[in-house]
């Protein structure tokens, strides 16, 4: 239903569907953002083994601009993009739920504004927020600083206008397109930069491409790359398949992971 459009960062380069354009208006007034900070090691406390770990910097290879590919622990990450969606984002957080997961949603601040509702609902069911950008702007990351600052501290609002105390702790470039500029104004934000080690191209489906083999296309993509540490891309937005693959990966994946939120 969306237009796909190319980039070209890395290897693992993906192109994400660009969620269609709001109309403009001006962004809610929102709190300044704090200055960069260290993630604080506060995961909520549960009953059993902790479903989100601080992320760390790793001493390894790293993505676009020096972004994270991984969590910096054993535990792996599932974040979903583009959301929230209306269809697919409330199927996702009932799954999740369903299977005491917790993930990382990186919300489009237009989707955010338009879906409230979904906003709360994912705080309310312990997950991370990420910034995703207010529109999807593959360029982002090369706009003037003040432009990309504006944008971000936009998206963060949009969020905060309906989880006033909400951790925003990841920055993820729309397309991966991550720039140092991006990187650093993220990281003065307190953001960190998330790429991800993991794409089943959940948004690459042919025309001629049912929506089951997709399905199973992805589910073979996650099974076979995912290793510890891992952080896997996925998306809530406009990818019906994604949300079946998950049925069945999640199951897979907590018997041979241990699946985190970044906090
Ligand atoms: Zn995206």
């Amino acid at each position: 239903m969306t237009g796909l459009v190319g980039q070209a960062t890395a290897a693992t380069t993906t192109a994400q569907p660009a969620p269609s354009a709001a109309p403009s208006s001006p962004a809610p007034s929102a709190p300044t953002t704090p200055a960069a900070t260290p993630a604080t090691p506060a995961p909520k406390p549960t009953k059993t083994s902790p479903t989100s770990v601080p992320i760390v910097k790793p001493k390894g290879r790293s993505g676009p601009a020096g972004s994270l590919l991984t969590t910096g622990s054993k535990g792996v990450a599932l974040t979903f993009d583009d959301g929230p969606d209306p269809d697919l984002t409330p199927k996702l957080l009932k799954l999740l739920a369903k299977e005491r997961v917790k993930a990382t949603f990186c919300l489009v601040g237009t989707q955010a504004r338009r879906h409230p509702d979904l906003v709360r609902a994912i705080a309310k069911g312990g997950h991370s927020f990420c910034n995703h950008s207010w529109n999807h702007d593959l360029k982002l990351g090369k706009r003037a600083h003040h432009a990309i600052r504006a944008d971000l501290e936009r998206t963060n609002a949009a969020i905060r206008a309906v989880v006033p105390d909400a951790k925003i702790r990841y920055m993820r470039a729309p397309g991966g397109n991550f720039t140092p500029a991006l990187v650093k104004i993220s990281a003065e934000m307190g953001m960190h930069s998330i790429y991800w080690k993991v794409d089943p191209r959940d948004w690459e489906q042919a025309e001629t491409e049912s929506n089951n083999s997709h399905r199973d296309k992805i589910i073979r993509s996650v099974k076979r790359n995912t290793r510890p540490g891992a952080i896997i891309l996925s998306h809530d937005y406009a990818q019906p398949a994604t949300i079946d693959a998950y049925r069945e990966l999640i199951p897979w994946l907590r018997k041979r992971f241990h699946l985190v939120a970044l906090t």
